[in-house]
């Protein structure tokens, strides 16, 4: 049998105990929201070097066998499913930090590291790793990398792409392609590994990257605003990225019931601002004096009010009020826990047509039979706002119906259906309407010369086309 002979090479070149198959894959799983449900797949291997993926995707080529890419499985476009007969390779047992470069400010760390270790990596060593959302704690950089992964701070350091120098990726036939330079400048042709950057594992698997830090900010400040309507918080998000220069961080948008749910008082967090105002706002700024960035959002936040720009403000007061503003923000288990099933999107479009786009969906949504609720919250300065839909049932009909309402009205904003998240395996249906049938064509053929057998993460992203 010709999967036998595959787990027989996969363990003679890994070793028995890192190809689990059968009874041994029980309490594996393919998202951590769905760990009641157990992995299914022909197995999974657990390599801990460069040179062990490359001879797994070696074996795989040479049977034309399929293989699923496993990062932390936090990603929420159905990506890490796999089928009964697929090889999942999994990151976790590489994990390492390699090195820290103080002078190039560089960090060389494998596929498998988890987000949160690398930015205390970092900080341990007076720098920071911005990338930043709630799920850094399970997320690991070959799938932050894989996804182009937004958050929390890109209004002011960029997504993923712009986090990334470097990569070493195998392709799916296991040639090694060492792109790992520590250079900020290198116009020596195509740039290759920005290709892998947001390629959801279709092209490669990313082993190894060369990420840029920062300067770690000394001083963080953080406020919630509550605003009356969406004008207002666009306006504010203009004036104060103007008058805070630089420094302005964040700046996350949440509807007023989201905000309500998220500080419930039968809830673990509770409300820095009263409930009642239709929208509210959580500021960050990053610098260098904490006194002096304290008193200058202060008086900023001071003219807002006086003004009459925004009806109230509430400043974090310590490092205790700054993780309890973020909770607040981040932690979705709460609202997410308010019925039995979930929906998320992660949409964008220009950042004028937001306000307007959300009420007529949310209210279009929230009229369908089945659902209890469509919080709407997001990244305001980045024009990409998430819905989390909660529903009473996982009926496919329900969910097709939720999807037509939310991207269906994207094309007229010329929008994308995924800011951050990709496309996965749940919205291939919807590619088309943020590409063009060229863009595709392109794709499918960048897909293919990588690719030819179409092994590697099958089926995400896009399909490809029978050969005639
Ligand atoms: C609570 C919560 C909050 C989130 N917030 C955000 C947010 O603000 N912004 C955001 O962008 N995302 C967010 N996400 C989505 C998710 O965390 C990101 O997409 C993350 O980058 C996925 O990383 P992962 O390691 O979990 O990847 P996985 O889920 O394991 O995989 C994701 C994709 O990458 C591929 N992949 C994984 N590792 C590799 C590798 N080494 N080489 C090649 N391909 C690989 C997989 O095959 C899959 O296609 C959130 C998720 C949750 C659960």
């Amino acid at each position: 049998m010709k999967t036998q002979v595959i787990i027989r090479q996969l363990i003679d070149a890994l070793g028995a105990d890192r190809v689990l198959e059968g009874a041994a894959m029980e309490g594996r799983h393919a998202h951590i929201w769905k760990m009641e449900e157990p992995l299914v797949a022909l197995c999974i291997v657990l390599p801990v070097s460069t040179e062990e993926v490359a001879r797994i995707c070696e074996i795989c080529h040479a049977h034309r066998q399929r293989m699923v890419v496993h990062g932390g499985l936090t990603g929420l476009t159905g990506a890490t499913i796999a089928e009964a007969g697929d090889v999942v390779i999994s990151l976790e047992r590489m994990d390492g930090i390699e090195e820290i470069d103080l002078y190039s400010r560089v960090m060389l760390v494998q596929g498998g590291a988890i987000l949160e270790q690398v930015q205390e990596a970092a900080r341990e060593r007076g720098l920071f790793f911005p990338l930043g959302f709630g799920a850094r704690g399970s997320a690991r950089i070959g799938g932050c990398i894989a996804t182009n992964a937004g958050g929390v701070n890109v209004i002011k350091y960029g997504m993923t792409r712009n986090l990334v120098l470097g990569l070493e990726v195998v392709l799916p036939d296991g040639r090694i392609i060492n792109g790992l330079k520590k250079l900020v400048k290198d116009n020596t042709g195509y740039a290759l590994s920005q290709l892998f950057i947001g390629s959801e594992g279709t092209l490669g698997i990313i082993t190894r990257a060369v990420l840029r830090l920062s300067a770690l900010p000394s001083s963080r400040q953080a406020a919630w605003l509550g605003f009356r309507d969406f004008e207002g918080a666009l306006a504010w998000l203009r004036q104060s990225e103007t008058a805070l220069g630089g420094k302005l961080s964040a700046f996350e948008l949440l509807w007023g019931d989201t905000y309500e749910a998220q500080t419930a008082t039968s809830g673990p967090y509770k409300a820095p601002l009263a409930h009642g105002y239709p929208l509210y706002v959580l500021m960050e700024t990053q610098g260098r004096d904490s006194d002096k960035d304290y008193m200058e959002l202060a008086s900023l936040l001071e003219e807002g009010i006086t003004s009459g720009q925004f009806e109230d403000a509430v400043l974090a007061q310590s490092a205790a009020d700054l993780q309890w503003f973020w909770n607040i923000r981040e932690d979705v288990s709460i609202m997410a826990g308010i019925a039995g099933y979930v929906q998320s999107f992660d949409i964008s479009l220009p950042i004028r047509d937001i306000g307007e786009y959300v009420s007529s969906v949310k209210a279009a949504v929230e009229a369908l039979d089945g659902v209890v609720k469509a919080f709407a919250f997001g990244h305001l300065g980045d024009g990409n706002i998430h819905f989390l839909v909660c529903k009473h049932s996982g009926s496919a009909e329900l969910k097709a119906a939720i999807d037509e309402l939310v991207y269906g009205p994207l094309a007229g904003y010329q929008g994308s259906v995924s800011a951050e998240h990709g496309i996965g395996l749940d919205k291939k249906r919807w590619l088309s309407l943020s590409r063009s049938a060229e863009e595709i064509e392109l794709m499918q053929q960048i897909k293919q010369l990588i690719d030819p057998y179409g092994l590697l993460n099958p089926g995400r992203i896009l399909d490809i086309p029978e050969k005639p």
